[in-house]
Order: C-alpha cells, then sequence, then structure tokens
C-alpha cells in the first residue's frame, strides 16, 4: 500500500466550470479517508482526477512518493469501485475477477492463486463458476470488490460503491468493507452520500463543499455535536 497526498488540485471543465478550486490532502498509507458533501460539491470530480478518468487541471497529485498526474488510469497502481459493479455480464465471477490480470499479462499460476485468496477473504469461493446475472446484488457487490483486490494496488478508490443496494445488504457490506479494511489495512478514498457509511468507515473525514475542503477530522469531530 502507499499514501495518496493531492497538492493544490484544481478541476476546470469546458464552459469556465470550477468543480474543483484547490484541494490539499494527504492520506496516509493504511488510512481510510472518506469524502462527504453536498450534490454538485466536486466529489466525484476529485475522485476521477485520483483514478485518472478525469484530467488535472492544475496541481500534484502523488501515490508514495511517484508523481501520477501524467499516468494513464492503469498505470497509477489505484484500483477503483463503482456503484454499478462494472461487471462482465457474460463471463462467470472467476474470469471477472481474472479478467484484468490476465490483460496485464499476468501467468495463470499467478492469476489463479490470487482470484482464489480475493475469493476466499470476500467469501464467494462457491460462485466462481456463476455469471453475474446469478448473483444477488451483495454478491456482485463483492466480485466488484473482488475486481479490484486481485490487483493488490497502493490504493482503493471507492465512488458509492453502495448506492444501488437495498438497505439490508447496504448496512452488510458496510460491515464487510470496515472488516476488509481491519485486515488489510488499505488506502482508500471512499465517496459517500450516507452519513453512518461515512461514521462507520472513515478514519478521517474530509468535508467538500463548492469544490472546496470545509473540514477535516474524524467521524466524531465532524458529526458530534455538543
Ligand atoms: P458531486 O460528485 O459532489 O456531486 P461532481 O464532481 O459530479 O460533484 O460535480 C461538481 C461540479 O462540476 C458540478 O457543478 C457539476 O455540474 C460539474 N461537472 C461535473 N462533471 C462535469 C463535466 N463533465 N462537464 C462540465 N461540468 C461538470
Ligand atoms: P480491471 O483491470 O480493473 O479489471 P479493466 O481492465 O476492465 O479493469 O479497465 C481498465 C480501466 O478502466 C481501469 O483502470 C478502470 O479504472 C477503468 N474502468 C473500468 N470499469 C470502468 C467503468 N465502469 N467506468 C469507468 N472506468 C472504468
Amino acid at each position: 500500500m502507499a499514501s495518496i497526498t493531492l497538492e493544490g488540485l484544481k478541476k476546470t471543465y469546458a464552459g469556465n466550470v470550477a468543480a474543483v478550486k484547490g484541494v490539499d490532502l494527504h492520506i496516509q498509507d493504511g488510512e481510510f479517508v472518506v469524502l462527504v458533501g453536498p450534490s454538485g460539491c466536486g466529489k466525484s470530480t476529485l475522485l476521477r482526477m485520483v483514478a485518472g478518468l478525469e484530467t488535472i487541471t492544475e496541481g500534484t497529485l502523488k501515490i508514495g512518493e511517484r508523481v501520477v498526474n501524467q499516468l494513464e488510469p492503469a498505470e497509477r497502481d489505484i484500483a477503483m469501485v463503482f456503484q454499478n459493479y462494472a461487471l462482465y455480464p457474460h463471463m462467470t465471477v472467476y474470469n471477472n475477477l481474472a479478467y484484468g490480470l490476465k490483460n496485464r499479462g499476468f501467468k495463470k499460476d499467478d492469476i489463479d492463486q490470487r482470484v482464489r485468496t480475493a475469493a476466499k477473504m470476500l467469501e464467494i469461493e462457491d460462485f466462481l463458476e456463476r455469471k453475474p446475472r446469478k448473483l444477488s446484488g451483495g454478491q456482485r457487490q463483492r466480485v466488484a470488490m473482488g475486481r479490484a483486490l486481485v490487483r493488490e494496488p497502493a490504493a482503493f478508490l471507492f465512488d458509492e460503491p453502495l448506492s444501488n443496494l437495498d438497505a439490508k445488504l447496504r448496512v452488510q457490506m458496510r460491515v464487510e468493507i470496515k472488516q476488509l479494511q481491519r485486515r488489510l489495512k488499505t488506502t482508500s478514498l471512499y465517496v459517500t452520500h450516507d452519513q453512518l457509511e461515512a461514521m462507520t468507515l472513515g478514519d478521517r473525514l474530509v468535508v467538500l463543499n463548492a469544490g472546496q475542503i470545509e473540514q477535516v477530522g474524524t467521524p466524531m469531530e465532524i458529526y458530534a455535536r455538543p
């Protein structure tokens, strides 16, 4: 794992829309940071810049000590978990997990070991030969996380991964992500609208407002009202 450092990060979209207006943030190696704030405040833009899915208008982005502004998503050693699962419907769970590794030229034995380790951690070993449509929403979400996990990346990004799940599953997955985090100590940046998710998961919360950081603190510091 590695740290993530944002220095004066800015994004201005065409038409002069300033979505992110200079964000400084250091996420320590192994730290779980949750990004919260009202709709339109720039959370998604910020996350996508870190992922490399959106260009950076100004500022510096580092993974560990390495400046990655100019690198393609695949070269950044970061894995992103999406809310729409982003699973391949025609492939089995096994192949969904293996696909990215195959593309990156990993050897068959290494792929097999990584897939089985991730499947075991996420308790989806019994579904490896199934297609996504034969899985429940929660199982699909675990496969989506597995796709990120097999890469053993330097950091994880989560873009509202639980927002499509029903209330009961959301609670269950929240607990699972927390347990996973305790075990793996993954450096993570997690975007959510959900206050309970933010409070349960975050070592530290960052409140974004109109493209700028308004508040940073532990869940207690942010949400405890005297
Ligand atoms: P959030 O994720 O917090 O809802 P976004 O990052 O999606 O916020 O959006 C931040 C601001 O940038 C909003 O004003 C939004 O309308 C604008 N925006 C987002 N994506 C684009 C885009 N591709 N082109 C122009 N403006 C955009
Ligand atoms: P992986 O190697 O994680 O299995 P792919 O090789 O399918 O992913 O995708 C290549 C890149 O495209 C990845 O870096 C990932 O961040 C990005 N990507 C994958 N799925 C989506 C999606 N649904 N929307 C946007 N970007 C995506």
